[in-house]
């Protein structure tokens, strides 16, 4: 399958959640454009994010964020490449290959507790749950799909949301396609996050911000498991470019 990459050269890559983490306060946001803008050649900018495209296009659009080169949708399924932000047709083929969305409803019907999230992605099944039975029902069905052997990866993430995902999916896995697309060295790699469909992308010897505002999910997990992690005082884009700074970016 023919896929063109964009002529830009960048020497890093700039990949950041939206939600709570580049979203979240507009004067930091303005500043966070302005650093980017100055420095454009130098960043393949990436969106990552757990929102579908549309939704993804929507918040870009009202928040005044700057087009990415690369926007990676739903948790990690999806990637679209600017300057038409078409799939990837290698991705999606990796997607479809071991995804059987009504094998996996079954094994998911018979934990209960999970509500649909009315969302009909392509390579996700999103569900939300009550907030003091989210641990249990993430873990029961973990076991689930693991007695079942579905090819899938369980993502928990703000307390109430669970997404059932492709086992080669993720929003890290994802970027990592991406940076290898783009040839783009591990340690020039940044990835910013606030929850935890965010930590798949702090587990790839990646530099990672998370942000001042970050839930407790993503800090804990972090500290139990990554090394190459800077934790932000300040919040959402004011943090990644705390981040950038300590880095030596800014
Ligand atoms: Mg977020």
């Amino acid at each position: 399958m023919e896929r063109k990459v964009r002529p830009k050269k960048p020497r890093h890559i700039l990949a950041t959640d939206l939600d709570g983490t580049l979203v979240g306060n507009r004067m930091a946001l303005a500043e966070f454009n302005r650093y980017m803008l100055k420095n454009i050649s130098n960043f393949l900018l990436v969106y990552v994010t757990g929102r579908t495209f549309s939704s993804a296009w929507r918040l870009i659009l009202e928040e005044n964020l700057l087009f990415p080169d690369v926007l990676i949708t739903d948790v990690g399924t999806e990637i679209y490449l600017s300057p038409r932000f078409k799939h990837d047709p290698i991705w999606e083929k990796k997607m479809s290959s071991s995804w059987d969305a009504g094998k996996i409803r079954a094994v998911i019907d018979n934990v209960g507790g999970l509500h649909s999230q009315e969302i009909y992605p392509r390579f996700r099944l999103a569900y939300c749950t009550d907030k003091a039975a989210f641990k249990d029902i993430a873990l029961k069905l973990s076991l689930a799909v693991e007695m079942a052997k579905l090819p899938v990866r369980v993502v928990p993430s703000m307390g109430h949301i669970i997404d059932i995902i492709p086992k080669d999916a993720g929003k890290g896995p994802a970027l990592c396609y991406v940076r290898e697309m783009y040839s783009i060295k591990k340690e020039h790699t940044f990835v910013c996050g606030d929850s935890g469909n965010d930590l798949s992308m702090f587990l790839r010897g990646f530099k990672g911000i998370v942000v001042g505002n970050a839930r407790p999910e993503l800090k804990q997990a972090i500290k139990l498991k990554s090394r190459e992690v800077y934790f932000s005082k300040s919040f959402y884009a004011s943090g990644i470019l705390e981040g950038l700074k300590k880095y030596g970016m800014v």
